[in-house]
Formats: C-alpha cells, structure tokens, sequence
C-alpha cells in the first residue's frame, strides 16, 4: 500500500517502521524542517518498552535513557507517604525507562533508517479529502500530495484533521532539563515528586543522556494552573524558588540551575477520546485520538501500542476491516486508562481539599496492601489489562 503518515513524532516513526517493514510504501510529512522534538522528558513503562524491542529502538532507547525502579511521592505538611511503586528490584529487568524526547526519537529515527521511509520535512498539513476513492492531502505551501491509500494521522495533541473534542485540564506543568547532581540524597533510578494537597507538585525524573552527550540529566516538573502562567512569569524567580525549597529542600542543586524563567516551559494538558478514530481511507493514532493529563504517564506508550496495533491489523486485513479491528483491539485499554486518568488527576492537580484529603488518608493507606499495591503496580506499568486483543497475530 502507499501509506502517508502525517508527523514524525512518537506514534509516526513508530508506524512507519512496522508497515515499511511489511513492504508497503511510507512517506512521513512533518510541519517543522528539522526534528524538533517538544518538551523535555518522559516514562516509558514495560508496556511501551516490549514495543520498542519490536521496533529493534530498545537498545538505542537503553543506552541512553535512565531505568527507574520506583516512584515516590510525600505530602510535604504532614510527611506522608501517598505514591510508592516498586517496579521490581533494582538491577532487574522490570523498570520504567526515563529518557529525554530526543533520545527517545533518535532511537525510534535510528530504527526507521534501515528501512526506507521517505521523511519529508516543511510540509505543515492544513487538510485532506477523498477523491475516487483515494486520500489526498493539501499542505500550506498550496501543495496537494496523493494518491494515497491510507492516511495515517499521527500529528499529536495539534492535529488539524483529528475531530477529537477536548477539554482543556486547569492545571499543566512547568518542565526543564538539568543535570544530575553528584552527591544528592536523591536516587538517579527513581521519580520522585512533593504534594501540598493537590495544589502544588514539585517532581524529578531522572531521563539519562541527551542523544549526543554523556551527561546525566533530569527533568524537573512543577504542577502550576494554566491561567497562572503569566503571573509565574511576572514573579521573580526566587520567589518561586524560595516555595519550591520550602516543600523540598533537598532539590536545591537542581532548582539552583534554573536560572531564567525561559529555562522552564509551560505544558498545557488536556482530555478527550476519539471513540471512531477512523473514516474513510483515514485513521487517527496516538495523541491525535486520545490525550490525557501525563499523571499516569502513558501517553508515548500509548501511541506505541496504537503503531503496534494499527500495523498489525493492516498486515492481516484489507483497509476497511483493518481499521474496525484496529479500534476493536485497542478499545478497552483505552478507554480504561483514559478514565483511570480522568479519575486520578484532580487528586494530584486541583484546588479541591477533599482530593487530597481522601488521597491521603483512605487512597494511600489502602494502596500499600498487598492486591492492591500489585494493581497499582500493574496501572502504571500499562499492564493492568491486555494492552490490544491482537493474541492471534503476535
Ligand atoms: C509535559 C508532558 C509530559 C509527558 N510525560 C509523559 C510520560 O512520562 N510518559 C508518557 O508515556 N507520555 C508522556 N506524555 C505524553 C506524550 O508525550 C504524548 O502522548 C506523545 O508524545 C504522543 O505522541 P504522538 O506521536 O501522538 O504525538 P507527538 O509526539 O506530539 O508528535 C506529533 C508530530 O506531528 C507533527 N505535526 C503536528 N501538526 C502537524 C501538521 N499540521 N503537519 C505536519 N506535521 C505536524 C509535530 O511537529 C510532531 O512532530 C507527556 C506529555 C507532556 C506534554
């Protein structure tokens, strides 16, 4: 099949690589001239590692990014434990990989180059319609490219064609990139973040190498209201600092490295799902489909899967029936961690005192009972339910 993928980010180079490897004929079109992956970094669980591996990107993404065994998350008034996932033990196989966005795309940029996949760059889509049963798509430039067979939308939490309607969530975050400190009571193989009720958020995130350095880096995130950006802007940056150490002392060498507020940028999120992210001869993966807060941080694994999926009932299936067995394979996992989402961030992220109030003293005691700590386990990994239904053709 002639196949046009729109974006080369997460969910595009990994869907080109699997259908360019069943020998059909791949066109990446990508808005910007050069790779500019956004934001700084992220998680991807075991779920999202198994289809790295299939990609043949897991070496790459290893070596650069940062294995985490756990995850750690105290309410700084009254010291308590409220968040504390163990992946497994340390130096075992089961982690969460922390890796910055542009080693994670190198990886997956490294993995498409032994295949031939045309990238395209400049092309910024502004449509697409059917003609004679074909695809076609137009870009700004006043170019029209096609015929295509299937028109694969992969452009993310922007996308122009994707009829996704979403909510936009209150709060985002701030994200920067600094180093690693020697001498830090801090682990490097563990995300670690400080509650004040729902309100504030300070976390670290231990992401590894950048794709041409050697230095161990980490993200650095705080939980801030949309609408509050600009105040932050407009407030001198030790005031903030001065409120950060006072719910984290210890996170002092990292904060110290922030030393303008450009150094920090502001992620806006939010929530929806495409419940038919096809029509004809179009299908929509990835963010373009579905988005979410990251507090479960499955987005990138989810759009993994999606490239897994979607490419595996192309492989078994005539386009039409590919697309409804796409969205069937995928359906439940979804929707289930979309609303594990939806449920789970106004406990992190809000102005709400119930939240956190419940998140506190019944949520977290309860999570440290055995079932119920392997469920919470199994949430964050990916894993709490079959991640497709593909069991036939594995
Ligand atoms: C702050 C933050 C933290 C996150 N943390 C995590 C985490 O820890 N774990 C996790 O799994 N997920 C995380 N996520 C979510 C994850 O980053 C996204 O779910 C993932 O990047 C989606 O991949 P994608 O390929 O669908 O879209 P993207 O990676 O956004 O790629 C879209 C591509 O399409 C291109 N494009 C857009 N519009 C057009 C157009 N009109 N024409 C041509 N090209 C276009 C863009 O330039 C881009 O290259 C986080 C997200 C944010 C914002």
């Amino acid at each position: 099949m002639k196949i046009a993928i729109i974006g080369c980010g997460i969910a595009g180079l990994a869907v080109a690589n699997f259908l360019a490897r069943d020998d059909n004929t791949i066109t990446i079109f990508e808005q910007f001239d050069k790779q500019r992956p956004v934001g700084s970094g992220l998680v991807i669980q075991p779920v999202g590692l198994r289809i790295l591996e299939k990609l043949s990107a897991s070496l790459d993404a290893l070596e650069k990014g940062a294995p985490g065994y756990t995850m750690l998350g105290i309410e700084t008034d009254h010291k308590r434990k409220i968040l504390d996932v163990s992946y497994g033990p340390e130096g075992g196989a089961n982690f969460g990989l922390g890796i910055h966005r542009a080693s994670l795309f190198d990886a997956l940029l490294k993995a498409c180059a032994r295949y031939k996949i045309r990238i395209v760059p400049s092309h910024h889509l502004t449509g697409s319609h059917i003609k004679n049963n074909d695809r076609y798509l137009t870009f700004t430039n006043g170019k029209t490219k096609g015929p295509y067979d299937l028109v694969i939308d992969t452009s993310g939490a922007n996308s122009i064609i994707s009829p996704l309607k979403v909510r936009t969530l209150p709060f985002g975050a701030l994200w920067g990139t600094v180093d690693w400190v020697a001498n830090t009571p801090l682990k490097y193989n563990r995300l670690e973040q400080r509650y004040r009720q729902a309100r504030n958020m300070i976390g670290i995130l231990p992401i590894g190498c950048l794709p041409d350095g050697n230095t161990r880096k980490a993200t650095l995130f705080w939980s801030l209201p949309a609408h509050d950006y600009d105040k932050w802007l407009n407030t001198p940056l030790e005031t903030w600092k001065k409120q950060v150490l006072g719910m984290w002392p210890e996170i002092q060498p990292f904060l110290d490295q922030i030393e303008k507020h450009d150094d920090m940028t502001m992620a806006r999120y939010s929530h929806g799902t495409l419940y038919k992210p096809y029509s004809e001869r179009l299908v929509h993966i990835g963010d373009a489909a579905h988005r979410a807060s990251p507090q479960l941080g499955q987005g990138a694994n989810m759009a993994l899967l999606d490239a897994y999926a979607l490419s595996q009932c192309l492989k078994h299936y005539p386009i039409d029936q590919a697309l409804k067995a796409y969205v069937k394979s995928r359906k439940q996992h979804t929707l289930l961690y979309q609303s594990m989402s939806w449920a789970f961030t106004p406990m992190y992220q809000s102005n709400s005192r119930v939240l956190p109030f419940l998140r506190d003293r019944v949520f977290a005691p309860i999570s440290t009972i055995p079932p119920v700590q392997k469920l919470l386990t199994s949430l964050v990994k990916g894993t709490l339910i079959a991640p497709h239904t593909l069991t036939n053709m594995r």
